[in-house]
């Protein structure tokens, strides 16, 4: 940091300030259909990669530099899971997930994290949840809440795996009102911000899961009620729409 004004920010309120753009990395993630769409691939500008080009990039900070922040901001930051076992272990709830305190400067605050289905249960995932679980904490202290709006890494690709491929001539028409700019002017931020809450509750199926990630993404839904008041309620539709599939299913399941 080399504006002195941003040097003496300290303890909690360094916790707020943005990641450096070298510690922020850029993830691709496609949906099954856009993996499967090999012939369409091309090479990416943005993250170097070669990828489909409707991919959606994510911003992250990864644990390494999260974990430099919570030292720089407090050197004796702390978690502890909420609930043991008794050997005094960890302990996981039923959907695999721990939840976490996390202290900074005297503060504690709570944080899920949860694992990637695909990695299965051994030592990799644990250590998996526990990052996500810091990564979901340090966001309620506000670090990296600027790509927090723009996605959880962990949800997206859950989701992402989950969305069934549609074809193309079924794929769905936008209406007028629906927050997707056109291709030519560049998307306002709210736009971008609304398609990737959207990208990460459609198809989900989970009523747990869909509950947290729509709580997580709550700042993001305000800044973008105040942006764009018809996206936002556009959104809200959509949520109100997936959480009624969802409890039809259940309803569906239990008689
Ligand atoms: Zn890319």
């Amino acid at each position: 940091m080399t504006d002195k004004k941003a040097e003496k920010i300290t303890g909690l309120d360094l916790m707020r300030e943005p990641f450096e753009a070298h510690l922020v990395s850029k993830l691709p993630k496609q949906t099954k259909w856009m993996t499967e769409a090999k012939k369409e691939y091309k090479n990416c500008k943005i993250c170097g990669g070669y990828h489909h080009p409707q991919a959606v990039h994510l911003d992250y900070v990864g644990h390494a530099a999260l974990t430099h922040r919570l030292l720089d901001c407090d050197p004796e930051w702390s978690w502890k899971p909420v609930a043991l076992d008794e050997r005094g272990l960890p302990l996981l709830d039923a959907n695999g997930g721990m939840w976490i305190g996390l202290t900074v400067c005297g503060v504690t605050r709570l944080g899920y994290g949860y694992p990637d289905a695909k990695k299965g249960k051994g030592g990799d995932a644990i250590k998996e949840i526990i990052g996500d679980a810091l990564r979901n904490a340090a966001m309620r202290f506000g670090a990296a809440l600027d790509l927090w709006h723009k996605g959880d890494l962990h949800n997206a690709q859950l989701e992402a795996d989950k969305r069934e491929p549609e074809p193309a001539d079924k794929r769905e028409p936008e209406p007028a009102d629906k927050p997707v700019a056109k291709k030519s002017a560049p998307k306002p931020d709210y736009v971008i911000q609304a398609e990737k809450v959207i990208k990460q509750i459609k198809g989900c199926t989970d009523i747990r899961v869909l509950e947290k990630i729509w709580l997580d993404f709550k700042d993001v839904r305000e800044s973008i009620k105040v942006a764009n008041t018809k996206t936002h309620d556009y959104l809200e539709g959509k949520y109100s729409k997936e959480i009624a599939k969802l409890k039809q299913n259940d309803e569906k399941e239990a008689a």
